[in-house]
């Protein structure tokens, strides 16, 4: 299946209403499709695979930006760093002090996000709310300038009950406002990345600046 130029339109036109900005989750996706999606007018490209991320961007040579939103493993943090443009994923201090170094090794700051666990299902990764709120009262933070955290990325439970969606995706935003005024930078603190494919209406109303789609736009993933 090809790039849904159609469906694109009409997210985009959706978003204009809203702060928030269009991540094109194209993982497993050819490199055919992504090229549509450029010249469709699409930058912002996630992906969840560090092998199949550092393939893809060496056909593109900085023409795209990168978000990698999958799990990150510490000892591959080095194959994405020069080029990421945000690594959404983050789910351990460790990581962080490892995307540190690396940031460190090129003279780079990264942004990122903390995942945060929201919802029900046990498998997957992220920080509680009050591992948030306590990690970014870490003293070593400060001492830490290679990562600049930008916010929050979260997924809601896999449900089509609209309203614990709503009260999941609500939570994450309180917990981003509190989060917001406890961050170092709170500025540069401005990124809350929730909404799929399924859920993103609701994710925007409560207060989304990212969403991050792949089927609608390019097709259900084998
Ligand atoms: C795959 C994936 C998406 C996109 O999911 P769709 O339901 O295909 O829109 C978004 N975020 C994360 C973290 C993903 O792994």
């Amino acid at each position: 299946m090809a790039f849904q130029i159609a469906e694109y339109h009409s997210i985009k036109k959706e978003l204009e209403s809203y702060q928030a900005q269009l991540i094109a989750v194209s993982k497993k996706k050819p490199i055919e499709d992504i090229l549509e999606a450029i010249d469709t007018g699409q930058k912002n490209f996630g992906e969840n695979y560090v092998q199949e991320l550092v393939e893809k961007e060496s056909h593109f040579k900085g023409n795209v930006n990168w978000h990698f939103i999958g799990h990150l493993q510490s000892n591959k943090v080095k194959m994405i760093a020069p080029f990421v443009t945000l690594i959404q994923g983050v789910d351990s201090f460790k990581l962080l002090q490892e995307i540190n170094k690396e940031g460190k090794k090129i003279d780079k700051v990264i942004d990122c996000l903390l995942q945060v666990h929201i919802a029900q299902e046990e498998t997957k990764f992220g920080f509680s709310e009050e591992e948030v709120e306590s990690l970014l009262l870490f003293p070593e933070l400060v001492e830490m300038e290679n990562i600049k955290i930008k916010g929050l990325m979260g997924m809601a439970s896999f449900s089509s009950d609209t309203s614990l969606l709503k009260k999941e995706f609500s939570s994450l935003k309180k917990l981003f406002d509190n989060s917001k005024l406890m961050s170092l930078e709170p500025d540069a603190f401005d990124t809350l990345s929730i909404g799929m494919s399924s859920d993103y209406k609701i994710a925007l109303d409560c207060g989304s600046t990212m969403i991050r789609i792949g089927s609608t736009l390019f097709g259900e993933r084998n």
